[in-house]
């Protein structure tokens, strides 16, 4: 379920200002580049602005029920295209598919609207590409180009854009929104929101994806003598994919930092991490996560490389 109005969209006010007033004088750019951290919202807020501009009820207060609004919520509508990087870049084939979808009028709203996921993906042939759409797009035409990082987008893109820009959420704005939103537990919420650097999609995808209960088990085998234990927890990890392991590796690096912290300094301790700390040379340890990362990209035999993992850092 996406967030249908601006209104909803939490603590990022200048942001939310710029668009809802934009909407509301009829004065809209052809090319917005949102920019800010990963996860404070910068899609949830392009999607919303949709529902703002696309309902066929209600646009101060979009309804979420005319059939415009049900399918900007399935990502179905046929005036949206949504463009993101395969594999590793946004090629030319991408930005042709964007200027023939730009061709003709829209179908059924009184917009095109082009979503460039992870902008700054964009390789230098699709930047020059797209360069020439953004220059003089048909006027039904609005980009919204999302990148966490615009300083590695060619500049002439940037300077024909509207800059949005998005901050990182306060620690207790993203623990309020893990227990209304999605009713976590206060000690789970509390924790998601410490370790998540300002990023409410980080907290989220670290929630959905089970990685403090998978943290706890792993540091529970690394410092249990039981070696089916620790070959069990290996296993299960090595049938994540690379791209799933990535919140687990920053977890136990923050577990790691942070037990550093509170042995050093007595530092506050998220409640939800487990309750052994972490006491060798942290510098070592996040050393042998690197060499992890790179084995598993390289090797054909996981397990053996996260069993090798819970040997060296414990
Ligand atoms: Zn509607």
């Amino acid at each position: 379920m996406k967030v249908k109005n601006l209104k909803d969209i939490f603590n990022q006010g200048p942001a939310v200002n710029l668009l809802s007033l934009a909407l509301k004088k009829g004065r809209l750019s052809h090319a917005y580049l949102f920019t800010g951290p990963k996860g404070v919202g910068k899609e949830t807020t392009a999607w919303a602005f949709l529902f703002h501009l696309f309902c066929k009820e209600n646009k101060e207060n979009p309804c979420g029920t005319c059939l415009s609004c049900k399918k900007i919520d399935k990502e179905i509508h046929p005036d949206i295209l949504k463009i993101f990087p395969e594999k590793r870049e946004i090629t030319i084939k991408q930005i042709r598919e964007i200027i023939n979808f730009i061709k003709y009028r829209p179908l059924e709203a009184e917009y095109k609207v082009i979503f460039i996921k992870e902008a700054e993906k964009m390789n230098l042939e699709a930047a020059n590409a797209l360069l020439k759409s953004l220059e003089e797009p048909p006027s039904y035409v609005i980009f919204i180009l999302l990148s966490e990082n615009f300083t590695q987008l060619l500049p002439t893109i940037v300077s024909r854009s509207q800059i949005v820009k998005f901050r990182s959420l306060p620690k207790t704005t993203i623990a309020k929104v893990l227990k209304k939103r999605f009713f976590f537990e206060e000690k789970v919420a509390e924790t998601l929101a410490d370790i998540s650097q300002g990023s409410l999609g980080r907290a989220i995808e670290i929630a959905e994806k089970g990685v403090l209960e998978e943290l706890n088990s792993f540091v529970k085998a690394g410092f249990s003598e039981n070696a089916i234990l620790k070959f069990r927890v290996a296993e299960r990890l090595a049938s994540y994919n690379l791209q799933d392991l990535e919140a687990f590796f920053y977890v136990i690096s923050v577990w790691i930092w942070r037990s550093y912290l509170k042995e050093k300094i007595n530092y506050p301790y998220p409640q939800a991490f487990p309750e052994e700390i972490y006491t060798k040379n942290p510098y070592n340890a996040l050393q042998i996560i690197y060499e992890t990362k790179k084995a598993l990209e390289k090797y054909a035999k996981p397990e053996l490389t996260f069993y090798n993992l819970i040997l060296q850092l414990f």
